[in-house]
């Protein structure tokens, strides 16, 4: 059994995002730039945004803050949103979700324009992926396929379950995969026998946000299994929605938690950040 290392896959992302970086500013004279909007105080939300921040700064990207405090009005967070969408020399906009209760997120998101979109939920982009045509992708689910390809995990012709079908991960996940020509089937909180479509998949990747939910029984011998959950447990430690004890002997490989899809998810963005830039500038 493999463990496939989101941390190391991540490395390697960032090293190729450093070098692309510097090269773009030497050639334009212009360093990619990210606009980091956080609405309201959640300690989750400044924790991202601070890891993000950081991430950003290793590889050359610049950051621009825009920060809100809770109570703000939807109207003052579209307009600096507009402005951001004019200023040449920002690239991509992260807005942090969730953003506050009573506040529109559809509305925000669907604001921002589709080039600067690089958390890739703009209705544009999920268009696109929808159309087979992926441009910015959500970071998890791209950061799940970055680590398939980096471990040659065939995905063509593959039985792909994904459990979970939100719009951040199982959705666009499920599209990636399709795209990718696996025979690809959507499980959620209504379906009968997830067990029974689990046991079926060649990949197995789940984002259900239930700590150990998927247990061995439920898994082919030799699957490749991603668990994207991330869980805190009432002892203060992190676990994925995978049983890993349980479940990891019987893969041909499987990403632990911590250390798995998690690290992908900020390499991604910064991915996505350069992409934005690059295309911006190359104009
Ligand atoms: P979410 O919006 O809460 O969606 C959860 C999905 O799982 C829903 O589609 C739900 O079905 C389904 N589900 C819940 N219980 C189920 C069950 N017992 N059987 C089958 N399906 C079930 O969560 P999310 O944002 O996609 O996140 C999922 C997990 O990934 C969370 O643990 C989150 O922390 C983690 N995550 C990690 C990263 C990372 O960077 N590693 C990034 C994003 C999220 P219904 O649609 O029917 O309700």
């Amino acid at each position: 059994m493999l463990i496939l290392s989101g941390k190391e896959v991540a490395a390697k992302v960032l090293a190729g995002v450093k070098t692309a970086v510097a090269d773009l500013s030497e050639r334009t004279g212009a360093q990619p730039a990210l606009a980091v909007i956080l609405v309201g105080e959640d300690p989750a939300s400044q924790i991202y945004v601070r890891n993000k921040k950081r991430a950003a700064d290793e590889v050359g990207i610049g950051t621009r803050d825009f920060l809100f405090p809770q109570g703000c009005s939807q109207a003052e967070l579209l307009e600096t949103i507009v402005g951001i969408n004019r200023d040449a020399s920002l690239h991509g906009v992260l807005l942090q979700l969730p953003i506050p209760k009573g506040m529109d997120e559809d509305q925000a998101v669907a604001a921002i324009a589709p080039e600067k979109d690089v958390d890739g939920l703009h209705p544009v982009n999920l268009g696109n992926l929808l159309g087979g045509k992926p441009g910015a992708v959500p970071c998890t689910p791209a950061g799940c396929v970055e680590i398939l390809d980096h471990y040659g995990i065939p995905i063509e012709g593959a039985d792909a379950v994904v459990v979970g079908r939100s719009r951040l991960v199982g959705k666009p996940l499920a599209q990636l995969l399709l795209a990718r020509h696996a025979t690809v089937t959507m499980c959620h909180s209504r379906t009968r026998d997830l067990a029974g479509h689990c046991r079926r998949a060649d990949i197995l990747c789940v984002a259900a946000g239930k700590a150990g939910m998927i247990t061995g029984d439920m898994v082919k011998e030799g699957a490749v299994v991603i668990d994207v959950g991330v869980n805190r447990l009432p002892s203060g430690k992190l676990a994925g929605d995978v049983h890993f004890d349980s479940v990891a002997p019987r893969t041909r490989a499987i990403t632990p938690v911590p250390g798995g899809v998690g690290p992908m998810t900020i390499a991604m963005l910064m991915r996505n950040t350069y992409l934005a830039a690059q295309r911006q500038l190359s104009r």
